[in-house]
């Protein structure tokens, strides 16, 4: 398999996910829901203006969304992601998701490009503090500090980035010699743009995705299937290449 081959000479390898990652464990992907949440587009809850102006339908999206994140179990494919940190103690989890399933499977470093669900930032003070609690006592919530609405600490559309994590990675991704794209269409940007990033630095490009996604021109190696299956090959595979050589 060249992908074992490709990972079993890099020094650094980046591991780039997106909503497809989860899939297996239950959670819809943006796209694979058809993009609507109870007859609302996406893009018009999740947004800076959505929220000033409906904070509980906003909340009550993100409530919805805890509540299957807390339930879902993180699948073969974030354990195989975890597991690949142990054969490359300086691999870097890159993640546009907001569940927090790669920490649950084990993953040490993990930079969450659009935030998690299981922080939470007050909208008047700033305030942010983690909060996982299921369901939250009140919603919207309230800051205790100042009073003011509370809102997830996530990325919304039309939101910068969080600009040291996103530096961070953008590091990670300059150093790679392999980079695994897995479970993302790469069509929000700029978290795709790591990928050029990645590419442009000399980095081989592994894309897991069962349909080419828009990065796919990218890739050296192309897996056609679901990450719970094609991961936890690959990391065996790379395990026996290993051991071969050891
Ligand atoms: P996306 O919905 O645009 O794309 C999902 C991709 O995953 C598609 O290319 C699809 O072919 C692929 N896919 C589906 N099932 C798969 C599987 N089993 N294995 C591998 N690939 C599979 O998601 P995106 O690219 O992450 O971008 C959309 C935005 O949605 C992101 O900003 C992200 O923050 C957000 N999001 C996050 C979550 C989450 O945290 N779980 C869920 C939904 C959306
Ligand atoms: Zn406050």
């Amino acid at each position: 398999m060249k992908a074992a081959l490709l990972l079993s000479r890099a020094a650094r390898a980046v591991v780039f996910t997106g909503a497809g990652v989860s899939a297996e464990s239950g959670l819809a992907t943006f796209r694979g829901a058809g993009g609507l949440w109870e007859g609302h587009r996406v893009e018009e809850v999740a947004t800076p203006e959505a929220f000033a102006r409906d904070p509980l339908l906003v909340w009550r999206f993100y409530a919805m969304r805890r509540e299957q994140a807390k339930k879902a179990e993180p699948n073969p494919a974030h354990k195989a992601i975890a597991q690949l940190e142990r054969l490359f103690p300086s691999l870097v989890v890159v993640t546009q998701n907001v569940d927090g399933l790669h920490q649950r499977a084990g993953s040490q470093r993990v930079l969450e490009l659009h935030g998690s669900l299981w922080r939470i930032r007050c909208a008047s003070c700033g305030r942010e503090l983690g909060d996982d609690r299921v369901p939250l006592p009140e919603l919207p919530p309230r800051c205790d500090a100042c009073g003011g609405w509370q809102r997830p600490a996530v990325v919304w559309f039309g939101e910068p980035l969080p600009e040291a994590i996103f530096r961070e990675a953008e590091r990670a991704c300059t150093e790679a010699d392999v980079m695994l794209v897995v479970g993302t269409s790469g069509v929000v940007w700029p978290a795709a743009g790591l990928v050029e990033v990645a590419a442009a630095c000399g980095a081989a490009i592994i894309e897991v995705n069962p349909e080419p996604s828009a990065l796919a021109y990218l890739a050296a190696v192309q897996i056609p299937k679901k990450a719970g299956e094609a991961l936890p090959a690959l990391v065996e595979r790379l395990e026996e290449v290993q051991g071969a050589r050891a």
